[in-house]
């Protein structure tokens, strides 16, 4: 029986530097406007109050899309060297790294984030992508065309194309990684010369209102960033809606991505969104199951199943299926429980009452339709958001919980009896973000990834993102890359300047 989990040992709130909870608006650090009313932040672990946030009134968004225009607009940020954009960039990134340990306690504060994932993962992800877009700035270059005229006159003709920043970029995060899904929209958006507005989610903003103080520090110009936090219905939609807005880069649920792509359309905005996924963990016969069990726990139970490529369905052939499946369930129930402070705990709480109402709903239907739980099935603890590492297996393709996107700590193993049924079951979701393929036979594995739609595959591991290979899925798992080269074009549109050259031009040379 699973213990209840220990609560914030050695992590006292009074001992964490809060930021003062203003927003970074035209290079300021300014308060909402009054009519805005607050939002209360909860600790994930305990669900005691920590302090509060503005939420934001759609005249706020406006301040900060205006401060953002005007930044874009100005001869200073038009001219900026774009070696000068990056060295901006890097200021931020030394900023962080100094102030590194302070931003892993508030994040694991705020977020229930374990804080030894904090300090490992996210932190050093964000001060990673600052200078790895900071690098970027100065190396975004258009091409050169020899054209084919139709009208011969007689004249040469050449073009050129140019890749022009899109403009005001509004960038909207979600609560999983806060700080490093800030950065995410940042970093490439200001190498590529836009200017930005970041609206994050409101269950998680206290690491990017730190943020806008160290932006200030770094000696951004007025408007380059702006920061406003607040619900998304209100503020979010305000920024999506804003007709100076050229650009939304979405990070959250796919539902609020469709809405956004539609609120979006009536300006024709530009869109990256990242949404929710599915993604299979595939465990063939022959793999080295002391390393693929392993992996399969931790696809799915890292940041308590709150990733966005959480391996949620264990897809196994039948061969090994008994065995991986007690190996997980076993991993399962011997996972400690704890506050992100706690340094034993290896789960941490889920971010809200709503999302473990939802984990727990999933779970319950399951059950109710014949589903078993191996190991977990229900909430844990008298205080926090803490919900039990759980393994369903005897679940159908139909179920909601196979369907659906859990966002907590929940596999569904599915037995596979015929190795032809391996791509149907992979692709059997409406969604397409990633999958994993565990086997020694590179071939086989190389041939199914090839047909597996999603906009990753790892083979013989799960999880790992790199700055430098894009990211982002396929179906209902969103529209456009991020990271990588993709990531630039993701931020700016390509410009064809067109002349004509007067071969009389030549007489006499
Ligand atoms: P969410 O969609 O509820 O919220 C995300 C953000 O959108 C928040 O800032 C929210 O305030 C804002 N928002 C909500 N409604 C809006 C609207 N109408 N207009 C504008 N903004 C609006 O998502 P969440 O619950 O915060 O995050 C979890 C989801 O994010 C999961 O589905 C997960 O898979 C997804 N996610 C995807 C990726 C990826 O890269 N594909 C990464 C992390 C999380």
């Amino acid at each position: 029986m699973k213990q209840a989990p220990v609560l914030n040992p050695d992590l006292a709130l009074s001992e964490i530097r809060m930021p003062e909870g203003l927003l970074l608006l035209d290079g300021k650090l300014s308060g909402a406007s009054p009519s805005a009313r607050r939002i209360d932040v909860l600790n994930p672990a305990t669900g005691e109050f920590i302090t509060t946030i503005p939420a934001c009134t759609a005249a706020d968004v406006d301040h900060a899309v205006m401060a953002a225009h005007r930044c874009f607009e100005s001869q200073a940020w038009r001219s900026m060297r774009p070696l000068d954009r990056g060295r901006l960039l890097e200021r931020l990134a030394l900023l962080i790294e100094e102030h590194a340990e302070e931003l892993a306690q508030l994040e694991s504060l705020d977020s229930g984030k374990l804080l030894s994932v904090t300090r490992m993962i996210d932190i050093p992800f964000a001060i990673e992508a600052l200078r790895y877009f900071a690098g970027w700035s100065s190396k975004i270059s258009g091409e050169y065309i020899a054209l084919s005229p139709l009208v011969q006159d007689g004249a040469s003709y050449r073009a050129y194309t140019e890749r022009k920043p899109m403009g005001v970029v509004g960038g909207i995060t979600p609560w999983n990684f806060p700080l490093g899904q800030a950065i995410q929209k940042l970093a490439p958006a200001i190498a590529c010369g836009c200017t930005v507005v970041l609206k994050p989610s409101e269950e998680t903003s206290l690491t990017t209102l730190r943020l806008g103080e160290l932006i200030l520090e770094a000696g951004f110009p007025a408007g380059a960033v702006n920061i406003v936090t607040g619900y998304g219905h209100d503020a979010g939609a305000a920024l999506v809606e804003h007709p100076l807005v050229r650009k939304i880069s979405f990070t959250g649920s796919t539902a609020t991505g469709q809405r956004i792509w539609a609120a979006a359309a009536p300006t024709m905005k530009r869109v990256t969104l990242e949404l929710g996924g599915k993604s299979p963990t595939i465990i063939l016969a022959d793999a080295d199951l002391s390393r693929a069990v392993p992996g399969a726990a931790a696809a799915i139970f890292s940041n308590s199943g709150q990733i966005c490529t959480a391996g949620s369905r264990l897809l196994i052939e039948a061969a090994v299926y008994e065995e991986v499946i007690a190996g997980v369930a076993d991993i399962a129930r011997t996972l400690k429980l704890g506050s992100g402070a706690d340094p034993q705990a290896q789960i941490g709480p889920l971010i809200s009452a709503r999302q473990r109402e939802q984990v727990a709903g999933l779970v319950r239907s399951s059950l109710d339709e014949g589903a078993v739980a191996l190991a977990g099935g229900d909430m844990i603890g008298e205080a926090g958001w803490f919900y039990q590492p759980t393994v369903l297996t005897e679940v159908s393709r139909e179920m909601p919980v196979m369907r659906e996107e859990v966002f907590g700590p929940v596999v569904c193993a599915l037995r596979i009896e015929e190795s032809s049924q391996l791509v149907d079951l992979a692709n059997d979701t409406p969604y397409g973000l990633a999958a994993s393929i565990w086997t020694r036979d590179l071939e086989r594995a190389h041939l199914l990834a090839d047909r597996i739609d999603a906009g990753t595959v790892w083979l013989n591991t799960h999880n790992v993102l790199d700055l430098a290979v894009p990211f982002g899925g396929r179906k209902l798992s969103g529209v456009g890359r991020e990271f990588g080269s993709e990531a630039i074009q993701a931020y700016t549109e390509p410009k064809a300047v067109c002349m004509r050259l007067d071969r009389g031009a030549m007489v006499g040379y």
